[in-house]
Formats: C-alpha cells, structure tokens, sequence
C-alpha cells in the first residue's frame, strides 16, 4: 500500500502549491483541492513514534504529524540520531503522491529537554521568578535553535498554566499564580517562532483552567464562574494568540464538569471565534479517550471533539483505527466536509508558513548548537535571575571567595537531574546525572577555584565547627504530571531533614539552597537557617546558582507563586495570600549599606568622595562619567555612545577602616531597549582592595536611551562595621 517514492510528484509538479512565490493562503486551496479523504484524515492524525509497527506506515495512512511522546527517544539519543531519525519519517511523507511533509512534535519544554546533552534551562517557575520578559524570549529562541539541529518543527510549549494550587503536579509548568505575570512571559513565543532559518512551531498549553483545578488535582475539575475563567486562565491564551502563536493544546482537564476536550463553546466560539485564533487545535495525549469515561477512543468521541473544534488529534497509538473511524465518520455526514476542510487548512497553513514545503529535512547547520557554550551561557543568566533570596540573617550572603572551609551536603548539590526535575531525557526526569551540565556543587568548585576548601559529603556528616559555611541543598526530586500531586503535607523529605540536622548540629552558618518545583512547607525549620534561596529547578547549568551564592551576581528573583506556611492553606495562590509565609512577589536583594547611609555602614562613615574611589585601566571607548552612588562607584556609559559590548578592568579601594566583604561588579540598565548579550567579570578581593579584571558586557544593548552602568556593591564587615 505504500507508493512508490515520486509516484504523484510528477503529476503534481507545476501545481501552485509547489509554488513558493505565491501567497500561503492560494497553496494552501489549492493543495485542499488535490486531496482525497485519506489525505486529509491523514492529516489530522498524530501518532507516537513509539506507536508505529513500520516507518512506512507515515506514508500508508498519511499521517501528517509524529511525535516523541514523553520525550521517547532514539537510540542512540544523540542530536544527529534525532536528526537522521526525523529525516527518515519526513522522507516517507515526502513519497505519497501530494507529497506534503509531516510535522514531528516534541515537549521540549525547558529546552530541548529530551536530547542528552542538550541546555536545560530552569522550568517555567524559574523562569517567572525573574521577571524578565527579553531574557525568556532568548530561552526560546535558544530551545528553537536545538531543537531545530535535530529536524524537529514543534514544541508542546509554552505551557501557560496559571497555577492556583501548589499541590498539583505541575506547578512548576507554571511561570506564575498571577495571569498577568503569565502574559508576560508569552514572551517565549516569539522566541520559539521569530527566530530566523530556526523557528519552530510554539503551543499554548492546555487550553483551558488546567491550573485552577479543585485540589490542584491532575487532569481534574476547574470549578469557575465564566468571568473567574476568563480573567485568570484564558488571559494568557489571549495574548499568546495575538502573539500568534502556531497552535494550541486542549487541556485534560474540565470546567464544572464538562471535559474540554468536547468543549465546541470554547474551542470553537471563544478560541477561534472571538480570539481569532488561526493556528490549528491539537488534543492532548489521548485525550479524546476520556469524552465517555471509557478507556481507548470510539467513533463518538473522535466525532464530538472534530466537531468542538480540535483539528489534529494526539491519537497517539492506534493511527489506523482512527484513520479509518475518522473516515467513516465524514463519510455518515456525522462530521461536516468543511470541518474537515478547515481543519486541514489551519494544519497546511502553518506547514506552509514554517518553510516545510521547501525545506521539508533538518538544517544540520543547527546541529551543533545542541548544548553549545552560547546556549548555556543563556541558561546561566537565567538561573542567576530565577534565584528568589528568601532569608538571609546576619547577612551570611553572599559568602566570601577566598579563605576557610566550606561544607556542601544535600541530596541535590550534585544531581543534575533533581536540579532539572521532571520532563528531562525521559517524561518523569530522574535522579543522577542524566545528562551533561553542571552540578551546583560543582559550580560551587568551579567559581572558588583555589580559593576556598570546599568539602562535600551528601548525608551532610562530618561536618565539624572549623568549617565557615554549610550550603544544604535539599528539596524534591523528579516528577511529572499527576505523578507529582500531593495530597498530604508538602514537608521536605526524612533524608533532607536529617542532613540539615546534621549540619546544623555543627554550630556552622546554614546557607539551604530549596530545589523544588513549588513552594514547601518549611516554617517549622526555617528558624534554624541563616539564609535561604529558593532556586526552583535551574536545569544544567549550577553554576548560576554559585555566582550569586558567592556574590558574583545579585539576587533579583521574586517570588512568582504565594508561599505558604502549610500545605493546608492551598489554594493560597488563589486567595490574598495574607497568612502567607512569604507574599507573592517576595525576595530580598543583598543588604548594600550606600556610603552616605548611615545603616549599616562602616566607621568612620566615608564621604561620597573620595572614596571608594575606582580606576579604569584600559580606559574603555567611550569614555564612561563617573559618579559614586549608593553601594560604591558606579561608571555610567551611554549607550548611544556604544554597540558592541565593552571590555574594562576595574579596581575599587575601600578608604574606610573596616574590610570588605563580598563585593562584586555589579550590572545595571536603565531604559527601554532590549539588552541582548550578558555580563562577565573576574572580581578578586585582597584586603580592602577588590579588582575586577576583564569586566566585559558581551553584546549589544539598544541604540536610543538608556544607560548603562556597572559599579561594585558589597557588604562591609569587619570590626567597625555596624551590624
Ligand atoms: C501532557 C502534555 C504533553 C503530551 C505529549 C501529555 O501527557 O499533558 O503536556 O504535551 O503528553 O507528551
């Protein structure tokens, strides 16, 4: 049954379709206008690629879409295994005789999570503590460009879940409790789609109230009034669709008891209809199944979902059981022709707008951006900004580069995969180093170098009091989906509460590093930290989460979900978080006493001038103004006066009596332009001098307005140092 490769092609060879030149919409009709019913069935098929019994069969039922679900792999999972792999199937459904390409989906949903050796960036959580809409934009650009070298057109993401119930499984799918921080960061779809030869298809998932579910329940029941609906979970839908966004995966959930998945109201009238939602409908993982309650998919049900509005179904398994129900159920009138009609014409659509026609196999120019040093360089910044500072008594943080002994214990200081959590090379994640990257205990080695002892032991025993500093990191390990609902308390774990009891026994600072992918019950021992960083789960690159433990970037993370004092005040994300332990939007900066404040300052308290007073060698072009500010010197550069980047070795003394302590180079910009490159700098402290050698701003910030500056902040410490 399967064609011969080119068998068709000759007939179709001039047709307008094939034609680049014309408009989308005329090739569009006019490939409509050549299909049969097995073609356009085909076409709204989608089936795993674990599912298929012969590659041929892509061509034999014209599947239109593949996918890897859960991540399911090749063998070996390499970039260019995936990429030979896609090769394969689209060659298959470049031999029917229409010869339309196939478009191959995958979850690559913080990063190009299923490819060793791919980025792992922090999860949707992470990546809305840092408020930063330009920087999540480059994560998607960076997730489309590797997921690109592997052939693959697709992700199943941005989930825009508006997460009201901490005890669901997905929270950390979330960018946000908050809609609006939500629609903010639909940021990541014009990273995803705008992005040059590499642009993928994004989908706004799920469609629609998954994250207001009662109990925070999995796939459960989103009890809400039409307005609560639409003012916190359609919202984000709203923008993403005006972004626009390629397609749009209905949810599994439901709303006051009718699945969504058979929702034609929302699908069709709310979605399509008053959003103006031009993409293409694509259910969830079997979704359909669940319409009638009964395990496996019926005619029925493929029927009232087409009709609510879904264009593509996620069958996944059983493509020919669906291929020829689908069939029968046009052919009975039961489903209109024009519903299958415009079904097929969003798909083609977006087919045709992706340049499948034209390049229908992987740009293998992409491949070696897999994991390349520029990608993790983007991971890196976003962890430093997902970083939420929560407590930092005695102001413990940031801990000093050089001197003494420092204690790393905890179950995920050397575990990439609980760093990353779920979704990572396999649907649920899993402990152990899963992939390359950098543990934060490594991280932790890397940055000090020479310059401290770090011991590590993960249990947390042989600690003793010579060490200066203990950084616990504990939290949760791996879970996806309704795997990782809680019903119970939400407490950390009996392996995590006897390390911290370890170390605490020791009398040494306790700086916890919380990896988690939500807020936990912590108030019972909080008390007996000195510092704590949420960081969320901040994927493979650790070393973020070092740079602003020991001070080489600040914390400017905010909280982006309510953190409870118990699991018993769920839902606090949807309520005014007043018995809160920590509000929505909270996280501390490190203390910076201004040198003309008087607290905490140093004795006697310097004047603004002369001191500290900075030395710029080499002097940079343009030449920056200098003026002193609150937490020392601040160089100003205009950034009219400069393109790209700039290179300075900066020296700062402190006139004052009293030392310094953990002083950094600091970065920040004023204005309105997009900042595209990031920060570096070597900052070195001897006595009350601190250098940082080869500050650089590797990139390029707008050309009208703003400023930007960089100057050092610290805290002073020492014996005259108020306290
Ligand atoms: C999840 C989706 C995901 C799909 C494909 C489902 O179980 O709910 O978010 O995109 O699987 O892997």
């Amino acid at each position: 049954a399967v064609p011969a490769a080119g068998r068709g092609v000759a007939r179709a060879a001039d047709a307008p379709y094939k034609d680049p030149s014309l408009p989308v919409a005329t090739r569009v009709a006019d490939l409509l206008s050549r299909m049969s019913l097995d073609d356009k069935a085909g076409q709204m098929t989608q089936a795993d690629r674990g599912a298929l019994t012969t590659v041929s069969d892509v061509a034999a039922y014209r599947l239109g879409s593949i996918l890897s679900g859960g991540g399911s792999a090749p063998s070996p999972n390499t970039p260019s295994s995936w990429a030979d792999m896609y090769d394969n199937f689209q060659r298959q459904a470049l031999s029917t005789p229409l010869g339309i390409p196939m478009i191959y989906g995958i979850d690559a949903v913080h990063g190009h999570n299923n490819v060793v050796g791919a980025t792992i960036f922090p999860h949707n959580i992470g990546l809305g503590a840092t408020r930063d809409p330009d920087l999540v934009e480059r994560v998607g650009r960076a997730t489309a460009e590797e997921v690109s070298g592997t052939g693959i057109d697709w992700t199943f993401a941005p989930c825009l879940c508006v997460a009201r119930n901490d005890r669901w499984g997905r929270t950390y799918e979330s960018f946000s409790e908050d809609p609006q921080l939500v629609t903010q960061m639909t940021t990541i779809v014009d990273g995803f789609q705008k992005a040059g030869n590499a642009s993928i298809l994004a989908t706004a998932k799920h469609y629609v109230g998954d994250g207001g579910t009662t109990g925070g329940r999995d796939q459960g029941n989103t009890e809400l009034s039409e307005a609560d609906l639409r003012a916190i979970h359609l919202a984000p839908f709203k923008a993403a669709v005006q972004r626009g966004v390629g397609s749009v995966m209905v949810s599994y959930s439901s709303w006051n008891g009718a699945r969504m998945h058979g929702n034609k109201y929302l699908i069709t009238d709310v979605l399509k209809g008053e959003l103006g939602f031009k993409g293409f409908v694509v259910t969830d993982w079997a979704g359909i199944d669940q319409l009638d309650g009964q395990t496996g998919f019926t005619a029925n049900e493929i029927t009232t979902a087409i009709n609510a509005g879904v264009d593509m179904v996620m069958v996944p398994n059983d493509y020919k059981k669906f291929v020829s129900l689908l069939k029968q159920e046009v052919q009975a009138g039961r489903i209109p022709t024009s519903r299958i009609d415009d079904a097929n014409r969003r798909i083609l659509t977006k087919k045709f707008e992706l340049g499948l026609f034209e390049k229908p196999l992987t740009d293998r120019s992409y491949t070696s951006t897999v994991g390349s040093a520029a990608h993790r360089a983007v991971a890196r910044e976003a962890v430093r900004k997902s970083l939420v500072l929560l407590k930092n008594a005695g102001d413990v943080l940031p801990l000093a580069k050089t001197g003494g002994k420092i204690f790393v214990a905890g179950k995920s200081a050397d575990d990439i995969g609980n760093q990353s959590g779920g979704w990572t090379i396999s649907w649920q994640g899993s402990s152990g180093n899963i992939t390359g990257g950098t543990t934060i205990l490594q991280g932790i080695r890397d940055l000090v170098g020479s310059g401290a002892q770090v011991t590590y032991n993960r249990d947390g025993s042989g600690i003793d009091s010579s060490y200066r500093a203990a950084i616990a990191v504990v939290g949760e390990t791996p879970y996806a989906e309704g795997q990782g609902d809680r019903t119970g308390s939400m407490g950390l774990d009996s392996t995590d509460l006897a390390t911290l009891q370890r170390l605490k026994a020791s009398g040494v600072p306790l700086v916890v590093v919380l990896v988690s992918g939500r807020p936990l019950d912590i108030a019972g021992q909080i008390d007996q930290w000195n510092a704590l960083v949420a960081a969320w789960l901040p994927g493979t690159e650790g070393r973020g989460v070092a740079d602003m433990l020991f001070g080489d970037s600040a914390p400017s993370g905010r909280l982006p979900m309510t953190w409870p004092r118990s699991a018993d005040q769920e839902p606090i994300n949807d309520g005014d978080g007043k018995d809160a332990l920590f509000k929505y939007g909270y996280g501390l900066d490190y203390t910076v006493p201004p040198p003309h404040s008087p607290s905490p300052s140093p004795s006697p308290s310097p004047s603004p001038s002369p001191s500290p007073s900075p030395s710029l060698s080499p002097s940079p072009s343009p030449s920056p103004s200098v003026s002193p500010s609150a937490g020392g010197c601040v160089v100003t550069y205009r950034t009219n006066d400069w393109g790209g980047g700039f290179t300075a070795d900066v020296t700062i003394t402190n006139r004052s009596s009293s030392a310094v302590n953990g002083w950094r180079l600091q970065w920040t910009y004023a204005g309105n332009q997009k900042i595209t490159g990031y920060w570096n700098a070597v900052v070195t402290q001897s006595g009350q001098q601190v250098t940082a050698s080869n500050a650089s701003y590797n990139g390029t910030i707008g050309a009208n307005g703003g400023t930007a500056s960089f100057g050092f902040q610290g805290t002073y410490s020492g014996a005259n140092a108020t306290p």
